[in-house]
């Protein structure tokens, strides 16, 4: 995490809103990150263009139409091992510019049966984000429909579609808590957890560290006995989880995540455990710079997720590295494709394909996760 410097500090007025309402005891980290995120007003997801190459940061699908191409693919391929519903939902969580959705679509066509089966849902809490997939979708010839959350659209109850759920940096940018095993006052140890409160020496965000309730649902997951100053981050997946296990208990489902983030063969990549981290016009600063200016997101901890949907009845996939698994898709040989095509371009498509399976870049830091449900055969590349 980047240190706080306050000369940097901006006071946005999500900040100025932030100083005023706070509470003593200071708000959780989570709820911070939920309001910096998605506030109606000044939320950062409701802010013109945060992504793609003018904005803060860039995702997969906005380097190469060739990663949501492959799975738009891996999606029909899916389809196909479901055995082919007449009619299905393919669900995208947080889908951005609609890009990925669209050329998932494109390439997906191909497949005999899959656009007439298809019904496009689009999972997006940002009614600017929403106005941005209208726009990319507009001609894609399919039945789309949006909603707020996952659970909003379990709208079939009684005749529950199969479903194909796409998440791509849609996990980082859940709300966290983070926890942190500290030396009280009477020389014992405890976990307390990370607050944002006002300063009100100078009326300025500031961090704060305080006791976890003894009753907080969060101890059940901590270690015991932890280094000191180990700081165990909670990222608030349930509510999302907890709707894919259920649709997956009453139809066939699978689900595609892919994120970067540590866990399962790879190590945490912050020492102290913490990995909150903002954006800015991709640089990256301390997450209490200037609320709702930056991007906040965390690693994902893909091994504490796979334990929890394993718990949930889910059968879990990888998680495999988004090289290996863009790899076993096929990325180099639709490379050489899309090359072939635009032999003006061929240096520009193959150093955006480099970017995206890069070791040590996009390529490891980034992971692909399936889940399905128990009646599915595993999901391909994973
Ligand atoms: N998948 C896209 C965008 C990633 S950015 C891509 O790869 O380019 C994260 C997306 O998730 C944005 O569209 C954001 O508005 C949306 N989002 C963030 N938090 C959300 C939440 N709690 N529920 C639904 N959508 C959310």
């Amino acid at each position: 995490m980047s240190a706080y410097d306050p000369a940097e500090r901006q006071m946005t007025p999500l900040a100025t809103r932030l100083c005023e309402t706070i509470p003593p005891g200071g708000l959780p980290l989570a709820d911070y990150m939920r309001v910096c995120l998605l506030d109606p007003e000044h939320g950062y997801y409701n802010r013109k263009s945060v992504l793609g190459r003018d904005g803060d940061f860039i995702t997969a699908p906005e380097i190469s139409q060739a990663f949501g191409e492959l799975i738009g693919l891996w999606a029909a391929v899916t389809w196909r091992q479901m055995g082919a519903p007449m009619a299905f939902d393919l669900i995208e969580l947080g889908p951005g510019r609609g890009t990925l959705m669209a050329d998932a679509l494109r390439a997906a066509k191909r497949v005999p049966g899959f656009t007439s089966a298809v019904n496009v849902r689009l999972v997006e809490a940002s009614p600017r984000m929403r106005e941005l997939q209208h726009e990319t979708l507009a001609d894609s010839g399919v039945a789309l429909a949006w909603a707020d959350t996952i659970s909003d659209d379990a709208t079939h109850v009684g005749s529950v579609r199969p479903a194909i759920i796409l998440g791509n940096e849609f996990l980082d940018c859940l709300p966290i808590d983070q926890v942190r095993w500290t030396r009280g006052a009477d020389g014992g140890f405890d976990w307390n957890i990370r607050h944002v409160s006002v300063d009100t020496a100078d009326a300025s965000l500031t961090d704060i560290w305080v006791p976890l309730s003894d009753d907080d649902s969060h101890r059940a997951k901590l270690p015991s006995d932890p280094p000191e100053g180990t700081i165990v981050e909670l990222a608030h997946t349930s509510p999302v989880l907890a709707a894919v296990a259920a649709r997956a208990a009453v139809a066939p489902l699978a689900a595609l995540f892919i994120d970067y983030g540590y866990g399962a063969g790879s190590s945490a990549t912050e020492a102290s455990g913490d990995t909150l981290q903002a954006v800015r016009a991709h640089a990256y600063e301390h997450p209490l710079t200037a609320p709702g200016l930056a991007d906040l997101s965390a690693h994902v901890d893909f091994g504490r997720l796979s334990q929890d949907c394993g718990h949930l009845g889910l059968m879990v996939d990888g998680p495999t590295t988004q090289a290996e698994f863009l790899g076993r898709l096929g990325i180099v040989e639709r490379a050489a494709k899309l090359m072939a095509a635009n032999p003006g371009k061929a240096a520009a498509i193959q150093a955006d394909i480099a970017r995206l399976i890069a070791p040590g870049g996009m390529g490891t830091r980034f992971k692909a996760l399936g889940l399905r449900s128990s009646g599915l055969t595993p999901l391909p590349g994973l």
